[in-house]
């Protein structure tokens, strides 16, 4: 999609996914509810990335919108769409009425698993939790130890699993055989987990867990049996994570190197940064996830392989379904944030965190207004010499390119060759909003345009704000583009 360049220097890049639809967004179609691609075919990334050059180097930054519609699916479809879907509560009248009492007895039996999983975590009780799990799947038994351990290391409002369907043509006879036992399929589970003092509502996420009964008990024997392609997975189903607390952040790493504790303060600076100019009211607490692993990453995210090659750092609302005050998290691309060098990673968490207090994953303010905005906040709490923050669009000035309007949301799309000065040029126009008329009257803007509910909002934010028409702001934009650059 892009190329390092420069001093190595990235920043920016978020999903933007719940209430997707309220937000004017380059869509790709949703790959969720597919099943895997065969090896080698193409792949079309679940989000639409967004990949720009700034200022110190390489920028990326990505915003996606219809995504939860493919989750919602997984989580009310069984993992092959062709098979019949099953759950305890509403059998489906196709099957016949021996296999919707069989599914009703899946269902109960997986359900009874989960509840006693669900206990052991709020109990605490890691033997009640090991309990639950296949005693012959020794791998998985592991894993486990670690998930609890992990469980145990997050401040935990809540955790629930729900059964939610299953398929009981989705474990090949060859894996039933090797699972042993009386009976054994895969079901969807929704886990749902709150973090104290972080999440207004809890996380969710659909994950395949497998069951196998044996000596008339029903155990767990898998977490991670044929996932599909953009479902998403818990951070704390990854790996050991180290969790760091700070006054405003939790850093949460699966990365051993990575010094958790260094990321929390830089975090509680970005908090401070962004209510300076956005102001206190709004929760000021901030969750990064800090993967070790370009495919850890992708796990979290729900991507593809490779989608996130270029992209420094994620802004995605956890959830399968959209709902206000969804829990968001910031999370980073291991290799790329590791390069920022500190200076980088402060631009790039303020302009994350930016998008948190704002709740741009829930918001219909236009693209311009929300990466302008997030990068005016970055660059007044680090500031960057012009001339490189927006290199490219001075250039393009220069050729003679003055941009004939805003930027619009295919100006933001990853294949745009005009993204960086897209992302340039919206910085700018917030920036000449603040010049002209104060940065009190850019938030008012910003807010005004978030809590309208009219097609017409942001035309009547630019009358009631700033007391003229949008034509006549580009106007007054493009001569300032053009003085800056020098022309
Ligand atoms: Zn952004």
């Amino acid at each position: 999609m892009s190329r390092l360049t420069g001093a190595g220097e990235q920043r920016g890049a978020e999903v933007i996914d719940e209430q997707g639809d309220t937000v004017p967004l380059p869509v790709v179609p949703p790959t969720e509810d597919k099943p895997e691609p065969p090896p080698g075919s193409p792949s079309l990334p679940p989000f639409g990335p967004i990949v720009r050059k700034v200022a110190l180097g390489l920028a990326v930054c990505l915003v996606a919108g219809a995504a939860y519609a493919g989750l919602r699916q997984i989580a009310d479809a069984p993992a092959d769409p062709n098979a019949p879907v099953i759950t305890g509560q509403t059998p489906q009248t196709s099957t016949t009425p021996d296999e919707a009492a069989e599914g009703v007895r899946r269902a109960a039996a997986g359900e009874a698993v989960l509840q006693k999983m669900a206990t052991a975590v709020d109990d605490d009780s890691r033997s009640g939790f090991l309990a639950t799990i296949d005693p012959k799947a020794s791998a998985f038994r592991v894993s486990a130890r670690t998930i609890f351990a992990n469980l145990g290391k997050l401040p935990l409002a809540t955790f629930q699993l729900r059964y939610v369907s299953d398929d009981p043509a989705a474990l090949t006879p060859d894996r039933q055989t090797e699972l042993g036992g009386t009976a054994s399929w895969l079901a969807q589970v929704e886990v749902s987990w709150q973090l104290k003092g972080y999440d207004a509502k809890p996380a969710r996420e659909t994950i395949p867990v497998t069951f196998v009964t044996r000596d008339g008990t029903t155990y767990a024997a898998s977490f991670s049996e044929r996932f599909v392609a953009g479902q998403r997975r818990p951070i704390w189903m990854l790996g050991a994570i180290d969790v760091a607390k700070g006054d405003h952040s939790l850093v949460i790493s699966l990365d051993g190197e990575a010094d958790a504790e260094s990321y929390v303060s830089v975090t509680d600076r970005a908090v401070d940064s962004v209510s300076d100019v956005w102001g206190d009211n709004w929760r000021r607490k901030v969750v990064v996830y800090l993967p070790a692993t370009q495919a850890q990453m992708e796990y979290v995210l729900g991507a593809q392989p490779n989608t996130y090659t270029q992209i420094a750092a994620v802004t995605m609302a956890e959830l399968d379904t959209p709902q206000a005050g969804a829990p968001v998290r910031i999370v980073a691309n291991p290799k790329l944030f590791d390069e920022l060098g500190r200076q980088g990673r402060r631009i790039v968490l303020t302009h994350e965190t930016t998008h948190v207090a704002s709740t741009a994953t829930a918001s219909p303010v236009p693209l311009w207004l929300a990466e302008g905005f997030a990068d005016y906040v970055a660059f007044t709490a680090v500031p960057v010499q012009d001339e490189s923050a927006a290199k490219e669009l001075f250039k393009a000035i220069r050729a003679g390119k003055v941009p004939s309007t805003l930027p619009t949301p295919e100006a933001f799309a990853a294949s745009s060759t005009e993204l960086p000065q897209a992302y340039e040029s919206a910085w700018l126009a917030c920036r000449l909003i603040s010049e002209r008329e104060g940065q009190s009257k850019l938030v008012k803007f910003y807010r005004t345009v978030h809590l309208s509910k009219s097609p017409t909002g942001l035309a009547d934010a630019f009358r009631t704000v700033l007391g003229m028409t949008e034509q006549e702001f580009v106007v007054e934009w493009q001569k300032y583009l053009k003085r800056l650059a020098g022309v």
